[in-house]
């Protein structure tokens, strides 16, 4: 199987425009519509006809443009079957452990609630791809908009028992301000530490920091890392080294701390 591809372009202010192509069948994906005029104007620079919106969730900087791609180019919508009201111009409903194919690569699904209740993530277990919306960004992760922390935590654990090296397509450029809230609270780890520096020669040079690899954020994102005691004793909890710290607990603290960072 020749492998997927992605072409990964900017769009709005700082969200990403995903196509996923698979050659052999020629079916292409647009991962969510943050931005109709430059997802086709990119459909056409590649020659590609879209057959398929990947829909991560509702908000409108994802789904915005479904309703004006889809009268360009009759594609099919994928979307959460349990946010299919909020979905425009949805087709077929899907959520967790579905599985179907885009061409011969399969694609599997996770429901992943707590940034909106409906959130869905899209895998590509064949290629060691996740399309992760707004749930998982690099060093970061979403606003807990319409979910609990303890909900977007069992999201994010999902995610975590994926293979080290699944390549992470985050929905937006965040990762230089995350860089630094994540220094805020770990400034003793030498992996986030070192990685930040890079992000900011990336970013100096206007090059993406998108995608990342789970095994990566493992090591620097302090979402994924409520164990670190370091975490936990610099959002007031487990210093002690007595009691056992409540990881959810500690997801909390740092996401409360990240809103008003
Ligand atoms: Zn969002
Ligand atoms: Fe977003």
């Amino acid at each position: 199987m020749i492998p997927i591809e992605i072409h990964m372009f900017p769009c709005l202010n700082d969200n990403y425009g995903f196509l996923v192509h698979d050659q052999e069948s020629g079916f292409t994906a647009a991962v969510d519509t943050p931005e109709a005029e430059t997802i086709l104007a990119e459909l056409s620079k590649k020659n590609w006809n879209l057959t398929h919106i990947f829909n991560t969730h509702h908000h409108a900087d994802h789904a915005g443009g479904n309703i004006a791609i889809k009268e360009a180019t009759e594609c099919l919508i994928i979307g959460p079957r349990a946010d299919a009201s909020r979905i425009p111009g949805i087709d077929k409903l899907v959520g967790d452990g579905d599985e179907f194919l885009l061409g011969g690569h399969p694609v599997r699904i996770f429901d992943t609630p707590g940034h909106t209740r409906g959130h869905i993530i899209y895998y590509l277990p064949e290629d060691g791809v996740a399309f992760v919306g707004d749930t998982l960004f690099a060093m970061g992760c979403g606003r807990l908009f319409e979910g609990t922390p303890a909900q977007m935590w069992n999201s994010l654990q999902k995610l975590t028992q994926l293979p080290d090296d699944t390549e992470i397509y985050c929905a937006h450029e965040y990762t230089q301000a995350n860089a630094r809230f994540a220094l805020s609270v770990e400034p003793g780890n030498q992996a986030l530490i070192d990685r930040a520096r890079e992000v900011d020669s990336l970013r100096a040079r206007n090059e993406p920091t998108v995608p990342t690899t789970l095994g990566l954020e493992k090591a620097t994102n302090p979402f994924l890392r409520p164990m670190s005691l370091e975490i936990s004793t610099n959002v007031g909890l487990g210093g002690s080294g007595t009691e056992e710290v409540d990881l959810v607990e500690v997801f909390a603290r740092t996401r409360a701390l990240k809103d008003s960072f």
